[in-house]
């Protein structure tokens, strides 16, 4: 069997940057599993599955315009404090909030100067060369369940009923 659309697949993988520091991996864990051809992945890996078989390892370097997006500096505004209504706000703490479209978002605090508090909505690897290392272990069929709701269900998938 190979990866195709409306395949349900699980990976282990190792993900780096551009100077070969790991950002996360799938050590120690069940592997991801996801629902190919339904944007559960970034685009430049989800691509790079397609035909894929289960023991097939390979490195794919991803751009971050098919990655996490690019870095947009709009996405960084200073609020007021008020709006964190009593959150404990520290430079480097991260709360949930909605883009203009209504999508979740995390947003990052950059800076605290008294009331004015700066935050960056930008994905913390918006803008990053993604560089994967992906050893597929299992493809299996879409469940009718998992195509309704366009991803994978069971270990290792991030939705849970
Ligand atoms: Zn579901």
């Amino acid at each position: 069997m190979q990866i195709t659309k409306d395949k349900v697949a699980t990976f282990d993988y190792e993900l780096k940057d551009e100077e070969g520091v790991v950002i996360d991996s799938s050590e120690g864990h069940t592997g991801m599993v996801y629902l190919h051809g339904a944007d559960n992945i970034v685009p430049g890996l989800e691509n790079a599955m397609e035909g894929k078989s289960v023991k097939d390892s390979f490195s794919v370097v991803v751009p971050a315009e098919e990655g996490y997006g690019l870095r947009h500096d709009s996405m960084i505004q200073t609020v007021a404090l008020e709006m964190f209504e009593g959150a404990d706000v520290v430079v480097g703490a991260q709360f949930h909030a909605e883009n203009p479209e209504g999508q979740p978002i995390a947003i990052t605090v950059k800076e605290v100067n008294g009331n004015d508090v700066v935050i960056d909505g930008n994905h913390p690897l918006a803008g990053v060369k993604l560089h994967f290392d992906i050893t597929v272990t299992d493809i299996r069929d879409a469940t009718a369940e998992e195509l309704a709701h366009g991803h994978a269900h069971g270990a290792g998938s991030e939705h849970h009923h």
